[in-house]
């Protein structure tokens, strides 16, 4: 299963508990009906393999199975990050003067519990890439200043060789100087990054690869031949994980993640406080969890292995870097934790 292409991998993507526990030879917890959920749960096989316990207090099926807490919390879906009002044009968030996000697809090769863009993908709020683009680049003749895109989703890596190669020209032939394309699928689907899509997308560089391990779990053999593929292409890679309660809320774990991604050439960028999505709920940590584990980090990683702990306050600041240290009167404070 795992010797799948990427393709036979999204093709044959497990929809209901059952399929999971019996992938995995486990038995299947009672009256853990996840069907009704609005955001749909899928997960590729080879993801799925790497479940050992099918509750909630195994990391993989946290992230991958609907907990009751969210069944219960989902009907408020909106958008937090209030991302529709940033959108001057369908498919483009623009939250800063040099930078802009476009969401090429909502398609995922699994569905994160955790997602972000749960509002979206519910309300189904994005068009095929093919309408969307040609608008983006029209903004782009206008906006000279925006010298950076994102390209997200969703995932852009679910689309076809020749799609994403076409996204990534067009945005090179409009002068866009730095490209960023953010992917789980070095986690999800590794197999998807195969050396002929290394070769093809190599034509483009610099291309910034995002992803978004947030377990040491997911560090597999397989995920470290994409690692390896993308950084021998020259690709270098950002990884932002996502503080989630029960799944990677401690030093130990996350200092086993920083160190495994720094050994495997990924840069751990980002470590974000989750976002405060409805439906959510049971993923959020106190602000004071993550300050005490970045402080502990600092005691054992080297610098390359720290991340930015990073608030997403879009209505009023945007990206609010927090440190436990501040200054008062040229003297360095630490705050309590
Ligand atoms: S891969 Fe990203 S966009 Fe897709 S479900 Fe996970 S967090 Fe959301």
């Amino acid at each position: 299963m795992k010797t799948d292409s990427w393709q036979q991998q999204l093709k044959n993507r497990l929809t209901t508990l059952q399929e999971i526990c019996e992938l995995n030879g486990l038995p299947c917890p009672q009256g853990s009906d996840v069907s009704q959920i609005s955001m749909r749960m899928f997960v590729t096989p080879y993801y799925a393999s790497l479940i050992e316990k099918a509750d909630h207090s195994d990391p993989i099926f946290a992230m991958t199975v609907p907990s009751p807490e969210e069944i219960k919390n989902e009907q408020n879906s909106c958008d937090p990050l209030e991302e529709e009002k940033f959108m001057p044009v369908p498919g483009l968030i623009r939250r800063y003067h040099d930078r802009a996000v476009y969401t090429a697809t909502l398609n995922c090769a699994s569905r994160c519990r955790h997602c972000t863009r749960r509002w979206q993908i519910i309300k189904n709020a994005c068009s095929s890439w093919r309408e969307t683009l040609p608008k983006v680049l029209d903004y782009l003749k206008d906006h000279p200043e925006i010298e950076e895109i994102i390209i997200s989703g969703g995932d852009p890596l679910t689309l076809p060789d020749d799609e994403i190669l076409e996204i990534i020209s067009s945005f090179k032939k409009q002068g866009v100087k730095i490209l960023r394309l953010g992917t789980r699928m070095p986690v999800t689907c590794p197999m998807r990054i195969t050396d002929d899509l290394c070769q093809k997308m190599k034509a483009f560089s610099p291309i910034w690869i995002q992803t978004h391990f947030n377990h040491p779990k997911e560090v597999t053999e397989e995920a470290k031949e994409a690692l390896g593929k993308l950084a021998d292409s020259g690709f270098p890679i950002n990884n932002q994980t996502v503080l989630l309660k029960g799944v990677n809320d401690n030093t130990e774990t996350l200092e086993k993640l920083f160190r495994l991604l720094v050994i495997n050439r990924v840069r751990p960028y980002y470590l974000f406080q989750c976002d405060k999505i409805p439906g959510t709920e049971h993923f959020w940590t106190p602000l004071e969890t993550g300050l005490k584990i970045m402080k502990e980090l600092r005691e054992r990683l080297s610098g390359i292995a720290i991340p930015t702990f990073i608030v997403d306050r879009p209505a009023l600041d945007g990206k609010v870097p927090l440190s436990y240290a501040t200054s008062k009167e040229n003297e360095i404070v630490f705050s309590e934790i």
